[in-house]
C-alpha cells in the first residue's frame, strides 16, 4: 500500500489531466485541492440542506446550523481553543486580521503608538495594521529577517516599548517556508504585557496548532489551504480581548436586543458574525480538518513526513546543480515550499511553460512585496508541494524546469 498514493485517490482534481499531460499542482500554498469527503458535503448542503443557520424554527434550518456549529467545534478541538466563544468564522485569514487590526486597534491603538510585524509578512498581514495606524496616528515597525529570511525571536526585544500595543507575526511564510518560532516570540512579547496576532495562513496546514500551548491572542488562518472552501476562516481569539473588542461589523445575528435608541450585541462568537454568514463553506470546514487529521496520524502521518523530507532533501539539492538559481529562505526548519529564481529566465516565462506541461507553478510578488524588496527581485517562481504530491512530481518539475531554462537561455 503506498499512503500516497491512497490520499491522492481521495482528491479527485489531482487525477486531471491539462494539455494532455497529467497534472502537476504544485500551488497548494495559494490553494489546496479538495478531498471528496468535503465535495461530497459542499453537494449534500447546495442540494439539499441550503437552509439559513440560527434562525428558523424548521428541520433544514436545524440541519444546516447543527453543521454549521459542528464545524465550529471540529475547529475548536483541532486547534484545542477552551470553548467554542473563541472561535469566529470569518471568509478568510485577510478577513481575521482585517478584523483584529480594526477591531482591537479601534479600542486600544491611539495616536503615538505602535504595532509590530514581521518582515516576511503577506500583505494581509501588512496593510490592514497600516490602515489602522493611519486612522489612529500610530506607526507600523519591522521585526527584520536576515539574509537566509529567518527572523530570530530576540530581536523583537529593542522593538518593544509602553507604546507597542499588538504584535502580528507570520508562523510559516507563504514565500520562503520557514517555520517560525512563533511562541519563542509571544513568551518574550507577553513579557511586556502586549498580544499577539499569528498568520497562521500557511502554519496551520503544515504543523500541529495548539492555541493554548502557543499561548497567542489570536490566530487566524484561511479554510481553502487546508483542503476547506474558499471564502471561510476562522479567527481564534482569547475571550478576554474578544470581549473587550467591538463588534467589527453591524447586522443581522450580532444583535441582542435592537432599538433605534441602542443597541446591545450578541454573547461570542455571533457578535463577530454579523450577516448570513458563508454557512456551507465553513460547515465544510469539518470534513476538510477530518481530512488534514487523518492523513496526518498514524502510518499515514509518518508516511507523508517521510515523504516530504525527501522532497526537501531532493528540491533543495536538484535546484542547487542548476546554473544560476537562487532559492530564496534558508533553515533547516521547513516546508516542502520553494521560491526560486534563474538568473537570465524570467519568472513568468518559467512558468508558463511549465504550464504546457502540466504543472502548475505560482509567480510573481506572492503577495509579499517588501519580501521581493529584501531579495532585490520583483518576481519569484514558487512551488509548493502538499501531502499528496510526490517525489515522482517533484522530480518531473525539475526536469521540466530544466528544459524551460534551456529553452529560456
Ligand atoms: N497570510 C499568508 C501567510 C498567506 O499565505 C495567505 C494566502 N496566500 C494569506 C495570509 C491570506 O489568505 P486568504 O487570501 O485566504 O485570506
Amino acid at each position: 500500500m503506498n499512503a500516497i498514493q491512497d490520499i491522492r485517490d481521495r482528491v479527485p482534481a489531482l487525477a486531471q489531466t491539462v494539455y494532455g499531460k497529467p497534472l502537476v499542482y504544485l500551488d497548494n500554498a495559494a490553494t489546496a485541492q479538495k478531498p471528496v469527503e468535503v465535495i461530497e458535503l459542499l453537494n449534500r448542503m447546495n442540494s439539499a440542506t441550503n437552509a439559513n443557520v440560527h434562525r428558523a424554527m424548521y428541520r433544514l434550518s436545524d440541519e444546516a446550523t447543527n453543521l454549521y456549529e459542528g464545524a465550529r467545534e471540529r475547529v475548536r478541538e483541532f486547534i484545542n481553543a477552551p470553548a467554542r466563544e473563541n472561535v469566529i468564522f470569518t471568509s478568510g485569514a485577510t478577513a481575521s486580521i482585517n478584523l483584529v487590526a480594526s477591531s482591537f486597534c479601534a479600542k486600544y491603538l491611539k495616536e503615538g503608538d505602535s504595532v509590530i510585524v514581521t518582515e516576511d509578512s503577506h500583505h494581509s498581514n501588512i496593510v490592514p495594521w497600516q490602515l489602522a495606524c493611519e486612522k489612529a496616528g500610530a506607526s507600523l515597525k519591522v521585526l527584520p529577517i536576515d539574509e537566509n529570511g529567518v527572523w530570530s525571536a530576540q530581536d523583537i526585544i529593542p522593538l518593544l516599548d509602553e507604546r507597542v500595543k499588538i504584535v502580528a507575526a507570520t508562523h510559516i511564510s507563504n514565500v520562503l517556508g520557514i517555520i517560525n518560532p512563533v511562541k519563542e516570540l509571544i513568551e518574550i512579547v507577553h513579557r511586556y504585557g502586549v498580544p499577539v496576532l499569528v498568520d497562521g495562513a500557511q502554519g496551520i496546514v503544515h504543523s500541529r496548532v495548539d492555541v493554548q500551548e502557543l499561548d497567542c491572542d489570536f490566530y487566524a488562518f484561511s479554510a481553502h489551504k487546508i483542503y476547506g472552501e474558499t471564502g471561510s476562516g476562522i479567527l481564534y481569539g482569547k475571550e478576554h480581548w474578544l470581549e473587550e473588542m467591538p463588534p467589527y461589523m453591524g447586522g443581522g445575528d450580532m444583535v441582542g436586543t435592537v432599538t433605534f435608541a441602542k443597541t446591545t450585541y450578541a454573547p461570542l462568537p455571533l457578535k463577530f458574525e454579523a450577516g448570513t454568514p458563508n454557512f456551507i463553506g465553513s460547515a465544510a470546514l469539518k470534513p476538510a480538518l477530518d481530512f488534514a487529521w487523518e492523513i496526518s496520524q498514524g502510518e499515514c502521518g509518518k508516511a507523508v513526513k517521510e515523504s516530504e523530507s525527501k522532497i526537501i532533501a531532493y528540491m533543495k539539492g536538484a535546484l542547487a546543480e542548476i546554473d544560476g538559481a537562487v532559492l530564496y529562505g534558508e533553515s533547516q526548519n521547513r516546508i516542502p515550499l520553494f521560491s526560486f529564481n534563474v538568473e537570465g529566465c524570467h519568472p513568468g516565462d518559467i512558468a508558463q511553460i511549465l504550464d504546457k506541461m502540466g504543472i502548475a507553478v505560482r509567480t510573481g510578488m506572492l503577495c509579499a512585496e517588501p519580501l521581493m524588496a529584501h531579495f532585490g527581485v520583483t518576481s519569484m517562481v514558487r512551488a509548493s508541494f502538499a501531502p499528496y504530491n510526490t517525489l515522482q512530481e517533484a522530480e518531473y518539475f525539475i526536469s521540466g524546469l530544466k528544459r524551460a531554462v534551456a529553452m529560456l537561455r
